[in-house]
């Protein structure tokens, strides 16, 4: 399976939070590392997209599209996420 980076979330995450999140900061609960977004190593499955840390492959992040039109977003592997405010 081809490994992305953080910046294949790009337009995803723009579309479900209203911001570009690949610039911004995450922690992974596991390990502790911080980094970018757009640094994760990131997986295209048939289910959607897995956002993994470097450092310690834990999954950070995961985007399910669903059929009925609503997406799902899971963070299990974030204990933080950075957010700017305007
Ligand atoms: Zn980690």
């Amino acid at each position: 399976m081809d490994v992305l980076d953080g910046n294949a979330l790009a337009g995803r995450l723009a579309d479900l939070l209203g911001w570009d999140a690949t610039d911004s900061l995450v922690r992974c609960r596991a390990c502790g590392s911080l980094g970018a977004v757009a640094a994760t190593a990131v997986y295209a499955t048939a289910m959607g997209l897995v956002a993994r840390c470097r450092a310690c492959d834990a999954v950070l992040l995961t985007l399910v599209d669903a059929a009925d039109g609503r997406s799902w977003v899971g963070m299990p592997g974030i204990s933080a996420l950075e957010v700017r405010r305007a």
